[in-house]
């Protein structure tokens, strides 16, 4: 694998080689999100006059104000400029952060939106490793990978809770604005579905297949994301797939997908459904938002958020599960699925859908309560006719 520090201005070596490493608990200094603190990514389309390129501020406490095994809250503001770009492409650019943040030798990056984790290792602060590097880095790399749509970028980091807290709470407003670009469309509008193998480096049988009624199961990318992800990098991991016949309505199955499946997962994979968790669901990466599960006492289904830390009533916790399935795993009775997709219509439908769901807890239902509340009446409207 090339390795290329020559042309980005940071005391670590960077590169897809350090992509899967990680910093385990012996090697760690300090840490930002991951339940410990809130951690939020937000890509925003700026004016061109109202930045400057190549700025990278670090507004708070940076690595030097911190001691061994300290936390951190963190919000990062990447602000994009350019004349062909588009607010359709922020999802694109905000998912980068993820592999390019790995990308840096010592520092490890799990999830995305306003559930990310950034772990530093010792080795990196003693090689001089600052906050202010991450903005180097996504500068660089937005520069070098985006040309096309990019001419100015700008980065801020942010430390102070109250500015985090700001930064989160507009970062919401942002994701809810995008997942509702799909809210009105099904799978039967289309003709095209689209793949993502972004996460193979960790997960290599891992292949997403996005529907307009399933979106990617780490949350940051709806069939609206992939369709621009597609048009921005013809070549890159965002495929367009012909669904072909429909091998099965209620499950989601569909013979374009399972021959693309077969290619893209390098034979691991023969086949899944779309709306199942019991009968040959989806693979699952390391990087869901949330992990439903069986649970037989009861013929019921539960999902865990990754921001919930307690006991479950399927007797794991969600890191338990994720360790089980996050290496691009397809388990019948467990799937990995993002949280907007709960109040998608087609959710485990081919297994009973919402109805089925007997738990999940709080901190979800309150993140999703008013689509959820707008779901399950539709649910009794549709029960009292039939
Ligand atoms: Fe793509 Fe799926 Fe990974 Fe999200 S979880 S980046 S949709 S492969
Ligand atoms: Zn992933």
């Amino acid at each position: 694998l090339k390795i290329n520090i020559t042309e980005i201005d940071i005391p670590l070596a960077f590169g897809p080689a350090f992509e899967g490493e990680r910093v385990r608990g012996g090697d760690l200094f300090g840490q930002m999100g991951g339940g410990k603190t809130q951690c939020t990514e937000l890509v925003k389309m700026a004016e061109m006059n109202d930045i400057e390129d190549g700025k990278v501020e670090v507004i708070g406490p940076d690595i030097g104000d911190m001691k061994e095994g300290d936390v951190l809250p963190l919000g990062i503001l990447v602000q994009i400029a350019g004349r062909e770009f588009q607010e359709d492409f922020e999802p694109i650019m905000e998912r980068q952060i993820h592999h390019l943040i790995n990308y840096i030798q010592g520092i490890m990056h799990i999830g995305q939106r306003d559930i990310s984790w950034v772990r530093i290792s010792k080795a990196a602060v003693e090689k001089g490793f600052t906050l202010k590097d991450i903005g180097v880095v996504l500068h660089a790399k937005f520069h070098q990978d985006f040309q096309k749509i990019v001419d100015k970028v700008q980065v801020t980091l942010y430390t102070k809770q109250e500015d985090v807290d700001k930064i989160t709470a507009q970062a919401r407003e942002e994701y809810k604005t995008r997942d509702a670009r799909v809210d009105t469309m099904t799978d039967e509008d289309v003709d095209t579905f689209y793949s993502c193998s972004l996460c193979q480096s960790f997960a290599p049988s891992h292949v997403c297949t996005v529907s307009p009624e399933r979106t990617g199961l780490c949350g940051a990318y709806n069939w609206m994301d992939c369709k621009a992800a597609f048009e921005i990098n013809p070549t890159g991991p965002n495929q367009p797939i012909q669904k072909g016949k429909v091998l099965d309505p209620k499950l989601g199955r569909f013979e374009g997908v399972d021959e693309f499946i077969k290619v893209a997962s390098k034979g691991a994979i023969e086949t899944y459904n779309f709306y199942s968790m019991v009968h040959a669901p989806m693979t699952t990466c390391g990087c869901c938002e949330c992990i439903a599960a069986m649970l037989p006492a009861c013929n019921g289904i539960m999902t865990v958020g990754r921001d919930y830390t307690g006991d479950t009533p399927c007797g794991m916790k969600f890191t338990t599960l994720a360790g089980v399935m996050g290496g691009g795993a397809a388990s019948p009775g467990f799937v990995g699925h993002s949280k907007f997709n709960i109040t998608q219509k087609k959710f485990i439908l081919g297994d009973g859908g919402l109805l089925r769901l007997v738990w999940m807890p709080k901190i979800v239902k309150d993140e999703i309560r008013e689509r959820l509340n707008a779901r399950g009446l539709k649910w009794a409207l549709r029960t009292s006719l039939t």
